[in-house]
């Protein structure tokens, strides 16, 4: 369901505000407002009766916006994630999907770039493929705040109109994004692995993995303006720099009414496991049950330590609480993208090869000839892991 505020019947007399039991509605500059990270849908405010005006309306996800003209919609977002000012890799991956899809489409590609003291980093984004960067800057924005975030994107959606609007699929984006979609009234496909676009119709087919994995489903928003997409990291390449590019940069004010939130981060605390950046390494030693206990986890990292590696693991090691979630590779763990990715003891079932197989070299360590990672490995050694990891620790020192 998506809720609709008709403009032009809503006259801010503010009766919808009592009767919304999660305060979800406020009134700014005589308009009722939806805070989407409030909002359950619920419909009390859409009842018949309650707005004198009869400007509040519940419509299906599925039918027609009337207040959508598809062609008004064009060119490509990518919301340009930055964490301490630094832009995120994934943006660059999606930059890159974002200039082929615009390119079909003959449209531009925009990066949204939202944060404190970031407009240095714009000229990077035009030199990895925007054409155009908007850049909100305001104190508030230091740290990602979804209330705000997803208010202030909104608001750029309704001026601007685009016709796709990506995001990374990390912690900000699968928070942001869905708020934002909530607000508008448009769809959202998550955890993308897969995006082409029809040429004529600007049709987006957002594929991504469905049924634990088990499919690949493909999913179209054909009713409904922008198509928005979280994408996953690691499975499209990065944009490369070309400094010659030139772009625009357009500077967007914060405004009083993107303030209305109902969090404010008062401090950021980086959880002392999440220092493995499993998805950034270029060699990955993962564990699975195979390895038979935390305690031989040591083994991997000194394999890890010897090829200038990090530690990965299926989710058996992390369910069995040898290993914290921060190392899990695959469909509810992390996506990489390595040049070499070494699995010991990992039978290499599907939701397990989502998340890896894209990578470069694939070396399988099992005792199990027929296990499907020994299938798809690059080299596949038969045999028990605690002769052949140290054997390898040995002669690779
Ligand atoms: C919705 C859903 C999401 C999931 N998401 C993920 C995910 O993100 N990531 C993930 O990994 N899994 C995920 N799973 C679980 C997945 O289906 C498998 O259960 C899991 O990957 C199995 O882990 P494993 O290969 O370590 O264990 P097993 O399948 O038990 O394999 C252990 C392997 O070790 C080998 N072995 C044993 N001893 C030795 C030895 N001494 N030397 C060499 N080889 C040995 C065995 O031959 C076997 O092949 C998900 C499942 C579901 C339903």
């Amino acid at each position: 369901m998506a809720l609709i505020i008709h403009k032009d019947k809503c006259v801010g007399c503010g009766v919808c505000v009592e009767s919304c039991p999660f305060n979800a509605l406020t009134i700014v500059e005589r308009l009722a407002i939806v805070e989407g990270s409030a909002c359950t849908m619920c419909g009390a405010c859409a009842e018949e009766g309650v707005c004198p005006f009869e400007a509040i309306e519940m419509v299906k996800a599925t039918e027609a916006n009337p207040d959508v003209n598809l062609a008004d919609y064009k060119n490509v977002w990518v919301f340009a994630e930055q964490k301490k000012g630094e832009i995120q890799s994934v943006v660059y991956e999606l930059l890159g999907k974002g200039r082929e899809l615009a390119t079909t489409r003959g449209q531009e590609v925009w990066a949204i770039l939202l944060g404190k003291n970031v407009s240095d980093k714009a000229q990077d984004l035009i030199h990895r493929g925007a054409d155009k960067v908007v850049v909100v800057e305001d104190d508030s924005l230091e740290n990602f705040e979804d209330g705000i975030y997803s208010k202030i994107i909104t608001r750029l959606c309704k001026k601007y109109k685009p016709e796709i609007v990506l995001t990374g699929a990390t912690t900000v984006g699968r928070s942001l994004i869905p708020r934002v979609a909530v607000q508008i009234g448009t769809g959202l496909t998550a955890d993308c692995t897969g995006l082409e676009i029809d040429k004529e119709s600007g049709l987006l087919r957002q594929t991504r993995p469905a049924f634990g994995g088990n499919i690949m489903a493909t999913i179209l928003c054909p009713n409904h303006r922008p198509q928005m997409s979280t994408v996953r990291h690691k499975v499209m390449p990065e944009a490369q720099t070309d400094t010659s590019r030139v772009g625009e940069i357009i500077t967007e004010k914060i405004l009083d009414e993107d303030g209305f939130t109902r969090s404010r981060v008062l401090e950021v605390v980086e959880a002392l496991e999440d220092t493995v950046n499993i998805t950034e390494a270029d060699i990955i030693v993962s564990g699975g049950r195979g390895m038979k206990g935390s305690e031989n986890f040591e083994l991997l990292h000194d394999l890890a330590k010897a090829v200038g590696g990090a530690v990965g693991a299926s989710r058996a090691s992390i369910d069995e609480g040898w290993i914290p979630y921060s190392h899990q590779v695959g469909q509810t763990g992390k996506t990489v993208n390595p040049k070499v990715y070494i699995a010991c003891g990992i039978s290499g079932q599907i939701q397990h090869l989502i998340g890896m197989q894209s990578a470069d070299i694939i070396i399988a360590i099992n005792k199990d000839p027929d296990a499907p990672m020994m299938k798809i490995a690059t080299y596949a050694l038969c045999g028990d892991l605690f002769e052949i990891v140290p054997e390898m620790i040995k002669q690779l020192k």
